[in-house]
């Protein structure tokens, strides 16, 4: 899709002299391992380690960054072969889906879904000509080609994209098999999951009651009482721990937390399982969860990653028809000063917390979480998220954070993705729009060389690596 193969200085600064700190500093950090502590990959496909069927399941299906560009351009998700919750008919035929993208590479000029299907096109499979509607078929038989190659398994490309460690992400009612088997198949590569307990902590997810009857079922814990919900939460928290997970993950639609008396929470409680519960009553049960997830933190060292902001299905009829994350959910602003004073009231000091907050709302950097961050020992900031995992959102997020909070409180970069075959793009573009922004500060007089070539290794590995504990 881009204009030329990929350029050895894409993203670096265009002044001769910067561009040349930046190159310094990129050669220290370009052959780093990836460090991966937050995404959304399938461990199905490390535990069976079974060939990728087709380019089209593997670089389209999965990617809503790609197929919401084309839905917002009047092209069908059925055309794009995205299952239908009713099993209605969609495009079955990946080179077909595959042409569909081809001859619409236009749309993503300037996206970083055309940054990273590049750098995938020519780093994984050595394509170095543009992805059009003329090319379409010789890259898909080439792709295809490379897929049924013992070295296109995914195994083996997680050992070549040089993956130090993987997380996915998983609901407690998960019994995470394949994590199970993975631990078991003695193979090295580091596949570990997060805890996501939305399902059961949301008392507007779908199947809110249903899912912690589940729960309790698992667990062999009563989660009819206030009691036994909390006790079988600890209780996957700790299985999840045991098959490697070092962090939680909190999807909620705002970071609002609460403290509330114990007779307040167990009525909540008891209406959110019977559905009972206003908007309003659902909020403060969420935030009440958050809570009682820190004081679970503080006691099994999982580390805490906060995620709101999101409204999650925006368009009800894509959700009927498709079901969730199609590219509908629409960022909202965001306020966290007042909302987690609760939470950080309670544990903002304690050392064993380590709370790492994202936003979709970027006014919130500057005047809220740098911060934030910048004083309570428990808070560190993750990388820019989401729409804003991009050149540009990555330099206003260095921009705005760094005065105030620093480097050091911030977590290293996130590829949040589903798309496997993304995820050294994602490292590279975040390792080099870094080095960029360090190279401007050195070239300022702001940084010495030799300290931004240490920063340099700390933002795109050892930061990760610390903030999650790893
Ligand atoms: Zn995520």
């Amino acid at each position: 899709m881009s204009a030329t193969p990929l350029d050895d200085d894409r993203l670096f600064p265009a002044e001769p002299s910067v561009r040349g700190i930046a190159r310094r500093l990129y050669a220290e950090v370009r052959a780093l391992p990836i460090v991966s502590p937050h995404g959304h990959t399938d461990p199905a496909w490390f535990a069976l380690n079974e060939p990728f069927s087709d380019p089209a399941s593997l670089l389209i299906v999965p990617d809503h960054y790609v197929f919401r560009m084309l839905y917002s351009q009047g092209i069908s998700l059925e055309s794009l072969g995205i299952p239908r919750v009713d099993g209605g008919p969609v495009e079955r035929d990946p080179r077909k889906i595959w042409r569909v993208l081809a001859e619409h590479g236009h749309l993503f000029r300037g996206t970083p879904s055309q940054l990273w299907l590049t750098h995938t096109l020519a780093e994984v499979f050595g394509v170095t000509e543009r992805l059009t509607a003329e090319s379409a078929d010789r890259i898909y038989d080439r792709l295809s080609d490379c897929l049924g190659l013992p070295e296109y398994r995914p195994r083996a490309l997680f050992e070549r994209f040089r993956i130090e460690v993987l997380a996915t992400t998983e609901s407690p009612i998960d019994l995470l098999p394949h994590h199970r088997s993975l631990r078991q198949s003695g193979w090295k590569g580091r596949v570990i999951t997060a805890f996501r307990p939305d399902p059961v902590v949301d008392p507007e997810y779908e199947g809110f009651a249903a899912n912690v009857s589940q729960l309790g079922e698992i667990s062999r814990e009563d989660t009819t009482t206030w009691t036994g919900y909390l006790r079988a939460l600890a209780d996957r928290r700790r299985y999840f721990a045991s098959l490697g997970a070092t962090s939680t993950d909190h999807g909620h639609p705002s970071a609002a937390t609460f403290d509330l008396p114990r007779s307040e929470v167990e009525a909540l409680f008891r209406k959110a399982l019977r559905g009972d519960l206003s908007p309003a009553e659902a909020e403060r049960f969420r935030g009440q969860m958050l809570t009682e997830m820190a004081a679970m933190s503080v006691e099994d060292g999982l580390v805490m990653q906060l995620h709101p902001g999101s409204f999650r299905n925006h368009n009800p009829h894509l959700f009927r028809t498709f079901g969730r994350d199609k590219g509908a959910d629409i960022p909202t602003r965001c306020e966290y000063v007042r909302a987690l004073k609760p939470l950080l009231d309670r544990f903002g000091n304690d050392p064993r917390l380590s709370l790492i907050l994202f936003t979709l709302d970027e006014s919130t950097y500057a005047r809220e979480l740098a911060p934030l961050a910048g004083h309570y020992p428990a808070l560190k900031l993750g990388p820019a998220w989401w729409f804003f995992d991009s050149p540009e959102g990555m330099r206003r997020y260095r921009e705005t954070v760094t005065e105030t909070a620093g480097f050091y409180n911030t977590a290293g970069f996130n590829d949040d993705t589903r798309a496997f075959l993304s995820v050294p793009a994602r490292h590279d573009v975040a390792r080099r729009v870094d080095c960029a922004f360090l190279a401007r500060w050195v070239a300022e007089h702001r940084l010495g060389e030799d300290e931004a070539r240490e920063l340099a290794v700390d933002l795109a590995y050892t930061l990760a690596k610390r903030a999650y504990r790893l």
